[in-house]
Formats: C-alpha cells, structure tokens, sequence
C-alpha cells in the first residue's frame, strides 16, 4: 500500500513540476520578457533563468519519477527540486512574500507521500536556501536590499510549525495504514483457508461421487447378473424337474403298497419334495419376471383388475369362507398383469394367515393422493410383530415353517417390485392377532415421468 502511496505521489509531482516549468517560464516571458540598455534590447535573464534553471531543476525528478518510480532516493530529489522551485519562482517574481506561501504549499503536497523523512529534506532545503540568498542576495529571496542575517530563521521557523502538523498527519496516516493492511492480511488469509477448505472439500466431493458412480455401475451390473442367473436358473430348471417329478409320481402310482411301507413313506416323501421344489422355482420365475416381463403400463380400471384377482382365488375364497368387500377403485396408470398379481398375492396371504377357527374377512379401499393413489388391504388375521414388518419383504423370509403355512417367502417380495415398478412404496401396519393393513401406493402417470 505504501508503495502505491509513493509511485502515485512520483507520477503526481512529476506532472506538478513540468506544470511550474511551463508556469515559471510563462512568468518571466510575461512580467520581464526584455532587457534594455540604451536602445538595444534583449531577452531578460529572468526568461533564460527559468527556462535552463527550471530545466535543470525539473530534468532530474521528472527522470526519476519516470524511471524509477517508488524509490527512495527519487521522492528525496523530488522533495528538494519542489523547493528549489519555490526558490526560484519566488525569484522571479522579485522575492515577493505571497510567493513564498508555495513553499507551505509545496510541504502540503510533499505530505502525500506519507513520509515524514520528505519533509525534513525539504525543510533543509528551504533554510538553506533562505539562509545563503539572505546572505548574499536578500533581494531574490525577501524582496529587499538588505536583510537581517536572522530573517532565515523566522522563515525556517515558519516551516517548522506547518511541518509538525504534517509530520503528524504522516505519523498517523502510517498507523492507520498498517492497521488497514494488518485487517487486510488477516481477511486474506481467512479468505486464502476457506478457499483451501472448500478445494479440499470439492475434491473429496468429486471423490465419494466417482466413488459413488462406480458403486452404482458395480451394483446395477450386479442385480443385473443376478437377475439374469434367477431367471435362467428356474427357467432351465422347470424341465428336469418336470421330468423327476413324473416319474417320482409314476413310481407312487405303480409301486405303492408292492414294496414296503417305509419304500411307500419314502416316495411321498420324494413326491412332496418335488412338488414343493416346482412350487418355490415357480415363485422364483415369477419373481424375475416382474422386471423382465414388465409391460407398457397405461390407463386402467383397478377394479376390473381386482375383480380378476379375486376369481384367480375363488376356490381359496370359497374353502375358507373368506368374504372380499371394497370401496369403488380408480383408474389408474399401471401393468395390469403386475397388480393383478400384486392384489392376487396381498389377498392370497390375507387368506393364507388368518386365525384358526375364524372367519376371514378382507376389505379393501383406495384413497387419492399428491402424488398418486394409496391403497390399503385390511384382514383380521393373524397380524405380524413390528420387528418383522420390513423382514417379510426380502425374498425368501418367513415367520413360519412349512408345517405350520405352506409357502416359499417369495410373495411379498414380487409385491415390493411391482410396487417400486410403479413409483410407490409398501408398508404394513399390524399388531400379532389383530391384524394387518398392507399398504401401497403407485405413483400418477406424470409423476412417474418426472422419476
Ligand atoms: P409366503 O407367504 O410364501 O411365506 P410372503 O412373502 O408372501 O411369503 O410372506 C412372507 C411372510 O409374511 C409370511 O411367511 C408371513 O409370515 C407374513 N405374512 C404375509 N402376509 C401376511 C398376513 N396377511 N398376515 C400375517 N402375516 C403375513
């Protein structure tokens, strides 16, 4: 900052001296442009003075200034030429005390450089001055023949007190500065750690998202390939087993009751096996199906598509006396095969796990949201523990043996799916015995094109 303070201050006094070069040789041209002596004329010293001594005086700041702008020899040249040229206009205009007042005027502007060490330079300069013209020519420097040869002190002494104040100002100007520039570095440096800060942030921002990035390619390549391998799996696994479970149930009807009774219990065994075998590859398919056989959804009549459900679970129905009651459901914008499938197996575990010796009743209703429609599936039977209400979920998890319900834990999970297929969510709400509401929601075609 100071160093600012002093290149300005250069450029400044650079201009302000040629400016009193061009005014002193104005001057002289215009209050004593000739000399007379008889009849002959000639330019007066006083035009020649202040062009070559004004030159003179000028050349070597205004160099400086220029070429070396900043240093501090060139301000103390500067200093001393201001005051030479207060000498010599005050000179040229025959020592007249108004001029003098450039001298105060010059200090003024010498305190722009903030420097107090200018002005002493040029104080010197001025009792110098002032002191060898008092002596040896009072009539350049006060205007008269004769002077005290004390006049320089009280001139000196003039410029003493101005310069007290001045170096003041520039004591204080300093301070200030510093204090500026001490707040300054402190709100740079805070500046400088925060932008550290926030590139160090990026980075490791930039970091955990390729890291991210790559997980995510990783993880869907992984559900991908795991997807594939289920579906391949039960695919290609139906046929032989089609085929063991024929000729298991071949050998039952030929042979049961020929061998002997542990052979019997054996074959039943083998057949059950079988069966149950077929029942969980099925599941499995059907599972790996809702991504691979997902079809175009579109606008459809939730009812109609429950209604068909239902008569996919008559005889279930009908065995266990179970009554199906609902609220009128909507239009709504879905795979119609996926939540025919999807109230199917709701209903289905509704029947499936409702308390012994009781009848089943199931109400069903659907209520519009923001963002979609919310249906709900009530029954009244055996209800499931909050700690497993997001267990029964993931494939293959169930709360009971085989011997207890029968099932693969495959249900629930094709219900996720399509739900998710759909822009939605499930979730259920029961307490044990009393209960259970599943709950599910699918999503409005435009808020699913905004997914
Ligand atoms: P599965 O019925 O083949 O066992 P699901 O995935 O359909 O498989 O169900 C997972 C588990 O959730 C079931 O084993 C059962 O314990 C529980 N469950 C599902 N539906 C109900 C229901 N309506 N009431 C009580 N428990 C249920």
């Amino acid at each position: 900052m100071q160093e600012t303070v002093w290149r300005r201050t250069d450029r400044m006094f650079a201009v302000l001296i040629l400016c009193q070069w061009a005014f002193g040789v104005a001057c002289a041209v215009i209050t004593s442009p000739k000399t007379w002596s008889g009849l002959n004329s000639q330019v007066h010293v006083h035009v020649w003075a202040a062009l070559f001594l004004g030159g003179a005086i000028s050349f070597l700041p205004v160099l400086l200034a220029w070429q070396r702008p900043g240093w501090v020899f060139t301000r103390h040249t500067i200093a001393v030429a201001q005051i030479l040229w207060s000498a010599l206009l005050i000179h040229l205009t025959g020592g007249r005390i108004e001029t003098h007042f450039h001298i105060f005027g010059s200090l003024a502007f010498l305190a722009f450089y903030r420097d107090w060490r200018v002005l002493i330079t040029a104080t010197l300069v001025v009792a110098a001055d002032h002191a060898i013209r008092g002596m040896f020519w009072p009539q350049s420097v006060f205007g008269v023949l004769a002077a005290s040869q004390w006049r320089w002190l009280e001139h000196a002494g003039w410029v003493v007190f101005e310069d007290i104040f001045l170096i003041q100002a520039c004591l204080f100007s300093q301070k200030e500065m510093r204090e500026i520039c001490a707040k300054r570095a402190a709100l740079e440096n805070v500046n400088q750690e925060i932008e550290h800060q926030i590139k160090l942030r990026t980075r490791e921002l930039e970091f955990e998202k390729s890291v991210t990035e790559k997980q995510a390619v990783l993880l869907s390549r992984s559900n991908e390939e795991l997807r594939q391998f289920a579906y391949v799996a039960s695919h290609d696994l139906q046929e032989p087993l089609r085929m063991v479970t024929s000729y298991l149930q071949l050998i039952s009807k030929r042979y049961k009751g020929k061998l002997d009774s542990d052979a019997d219990e054996f074959i039943d065994f083998a057949v059950d096996g079988a069966t149950r075998m077929k029942r969980l590859i099925n599941d499995l398919l059907d599972y790996s199906r809702v991504s691979t056989h997902a079809k175009e959804k579109k606008q459809i009549n939730a009812e109609d598509t429950f209604l068909k459900a239902l008569s996919n679970l008559k005889i279930a129905l009908e065995e266990s006396d179970t009554v199906v009651t609902h609220d009128p459901l909507p239009q709504v914008w879905a795979d119609d095969g996926q939540l025919e499938r999807l109230f199917q197996n709701l209903v289905g575990n509704a029947v499936k796990y409702r308390k012994k010796d009781s009848k089943q009743a199931v109400h069903v209703r659907a209520q519009q949201t923001d963002t979609g429609w919310h249906f709900s599936i009530r029954d009244h039977g055996i209800g499931i523990a909050k700690e497993h209400q997001e267990r029964v979920f993931v494939i293959f998890q169930r709360l009971h043996s085989a011997q207890e319900y029968s099932g693969t834990g495959i249900g629930l999970a094709v219900c996720q799916k399509i739900v998710q297929n759909h822009g939605g969510k499930i979730w259920i709400e029961s307490e044990p015995d009393m209960g259970s509401v599943f709950h599910f929601t699918i999503a409005n075609h435009e808020q699913k094109e905004f997914a």
